[in-house]
């Protein structure tokens, strides 16, 4: 029976252990004691691992660009991915537009990954790194530190295809370190710079004096001036900037902006649903009241505390000249209407990897077949965030980590090197 190794047992590497296993008699590979070790940490321990509403727009990276997501899905969809979790027992509900499990914890979804596994007789090597994958006459050896022992062994094993689930570099702490990079070089596959995404911003504005303080908003980012996206939701304010999901949707756009030493400025509008000609209505009923507070003109629109943390910022940009409690002409009610509708922030920088959810960046589209096998090297497979896409919160990157998975796994246990050259 034909081999395959599958390094990195994460949702992408047990998944593509699990559709490898139809073909081929498997070994998975994991630094980690157990598997899944990211996968119990996903959705604050729920996993939100699906979307009901799942389309291109919420992906981003070269392999997007070159059809190959489109290419996986196609054969992969999100029905599929819920047949197979119904298939291995999965019970799960929607909230919120998410699928968790119905169990509304992780581990069910590990679990039913490592039954599965069991069931399949994958054979799972924990507490094993793989330091190095090297091609020789039609299979691959791989060269093992065993981490418990600390000892470095050649695999006497030879795989006929081998499949690389390493990850990105998001959350370093859970064994995703980056890998796959050094693998895809030493093939010869280029590797966009990864940088970290799904994470907070950091603004030096004087909003952010305060903290602890929420509103729904919409948001846009422009990178030199040039829309770049848009997102809703809840904003959290902190004391070094904006963070919550509809910014950490953003937050892989505005990384690479900003290591190409481009300018990045969010926008937010904190009253969306209303028009500025509703909500100058609104202003002018305080308007004029000279109470203690100067925020008083907010009154029964924002919380305190927001009113506190626009009223820094009109005082810096917007009425520099004058004591804001007596502003009562229309024109500057029209002034502060237009505000904050488009509250403008500098961003300077993102969270970094040990913050962030995902990776943007990674393997490049270009070096791969729509089967995620590299086109120069014959038997070698990729699945997961070590590639150059990366979804938005909500379900989008665990459904990569598994259709990807899935797709390598198949592909890799049909792979046969007659006639491969
Ligand atoms: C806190 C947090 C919450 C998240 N929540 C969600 C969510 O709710 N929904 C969602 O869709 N996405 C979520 N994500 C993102 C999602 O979890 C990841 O995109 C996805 O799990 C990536 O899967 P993967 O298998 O590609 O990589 P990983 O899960 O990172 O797995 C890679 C594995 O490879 C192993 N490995 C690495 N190098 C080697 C080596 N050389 N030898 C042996 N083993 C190696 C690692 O130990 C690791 O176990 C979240 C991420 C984080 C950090």
């Amino acid at each position: 029976m034909k081999r395959t190794a599958v390094i990195g047992a994460g949702a992408a590497g047990m998944m593509a252990a699990i559709a490898a296993s139809e073909n081929s008699r498997v070994t998975l590979f994991d630094k980690n004691e157990i598997m899944g070790r990211k996968l119990l940490q996903t959705g604050n321990g729920k996993c939100n691992f699906l979307n009901t509403s799942l389309s291109p727009d919420n992906y981003r990276g070269s392999l997007k660009e070159e059809g190959i997501f489109k290419a996986v899905r196609d054969r992969y969809s999100e029905e599929f991915i819920l047949d197979l979790f119904s298939s291995f027992g999965l019970l799960y509900h929607i909230k919120n537009g998410g699928y968790y499990p119905r169990s509304d914890t992780s581990a069910s979804v590990n679990d039913i990954l490592i039954n599965e596994l069991k069931k399949r007789k994958v054979d799972f090597h924990p507490l094993t790194l793989v330091k190095n994958i090297e091609r020789e006459d039609k299979g691959f050896f791989l060269t093992l530190i065993h981490l418990k022992s600390d000892k470095k062994s050649r695999d006497e094993e030879k795989y006929d295809s081998v499949i690389i689930a390493t990850g990105g570099m998001a959350a370093p702490k859970t064994g995703s370190t980056g890998d796959a990079y050094y693998f895809a070089k030493n093939f010869g596959l280029r590797v966009t710079e990864p940088l970290p995404g799904l994470t907070r911003l950091f603004s030096p504005d004087v909003f952010f004096n305060e903290t602890n303080v929420r509103a729904e908003v919409a948001l846009k980012l422009f990178i030199d001036d040039e829309p770049a996206g848009c997102s809703k939701g809840e904003l959290q304010v902190t004391d070094s900037g904006p963070s919550g999901i509809c910014v950490f949707d953003l937050s892989g756009r505005a990384a690479k902006a900003l290591k190409a030493g481009k300018k990045c400025v969010l926008s937010v509008d904190l009253l969306p649903e209303y028009s500025e000609g509703q909500i100058v209505e609104l202003l002018k009923k305080h308007a004029g009241i000279s109470g203690t507070k100067t925020s008083d003109i907010f009154t029964g629109i924002f919380s305190e505390r927001l009113s506190l943390c626009i009223e820094n910022k009109m005082r810096k940009e917007l009425f520099t000249d004058r004591e804001y409690r007596f502003i009562t002409s229309d024109e500057d009610i029209k002034l502060i209407a237009s505000f904050i509708k488009d509250l403008k922030f500098d961003i300077e920088g993102t969270g970094d990897f040990n913050n962030a959810q995902v990776t943007v960046g990674g393997v490049l589209g270009e070096g791969l077949n729509e089967d995620l096998s590299a086109r120069d090297v014959p038997g070698l497979y990729f699945a997961g965030e070590c590639l150059d896409i990366d979804g938005d919160c909500g379900g989008y990157n665990l459904y990569w980590a598994f259709s990807s998975g899935y797709a390598a796994g198949k592909a890799a246990s049909l792979f046969n090197w007659e006639g491969a050259e």
